[in-house]
């Protein structure tokens, strides 16, 4: 318990100065919140580096956070899952998606299961909040590719996989509708 509030507040301090890309501009610190709530109640993972690592899942890729930061506080477990979960930021972002597609398969079992569940509060956030200035189109193409992702990251935990197609399949006839 304490580990994880411990987590909370490094996350919420890393991304202090940070807002979501959604019309009402939430702060940053929602999504990480959402992410590992998501994990503990719809995939029953009680996993503390997990759930840590869901929590911390965005230091490294968008803040000055530093792997050797996370494994001096929360350990090396959970350090290891927080870079799988890290785009590498100086490739193109065409670059970057078209690996996250390739690696998704790769990925450890602790790793998929974060990965889904960030996926899955992105797909949610879009049905509901899409970030500003994003058309159908843009949505439509955003779904596609998240879905090529979530292909590769299925099988290890059932209600997580459920629910991000669940969340896939709403999306998709929600955007359907639309155009
Ligand atoms: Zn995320």
């Amino acid at each position: 318990m304490k580990r994880i509030l411990h987590a909370t507040k490094f996350a919420a301090e890393k991304h202090s100065q940070q807002r979501r890309k959604n019309a009402d501009a939430t702060p940053y610190i929602n999504h990480p919140i959402e992410v590992a709530e998501h994990l503990a109640r719809v995939g029953n993972v009680s996993d503390e580096d997990v759930l840590i690592a869901a929590l911390l899942h965005d230091t490294i890729e968008d803040t000055k956070t530093t792997f050797d930061e996370i494994e001096s506080l929360f350990g090396s477990r959970v350090a290891k899952i927080v870079m799988e979960c890290t785009d590498d930021k100086s490739l193109e972002k065409a670059e970057r998606k078209r690996l996250q597609i390739l690696n998704a398969p790769k990925k450890s079992a602790e790793a998929k299961c974060v990965k889904i569940a960030d996926k899955t509060c992105n797909l949610a956030s879009i049905i509901v909040d899409p970030p500003s200035g994003w058309n159908v189109q843009r949505q439509q193409d955003y779904f596609a590719w998240a879905e090529q992702v979530i292909q590769g990251l299925l099988g290890v935990n059932e209600p997580l996989d459920y629910y991000v197609l669940e969340t896939l399949a709403r999306g998709n006839a929600k955007l359907r509708k639309m155009t």
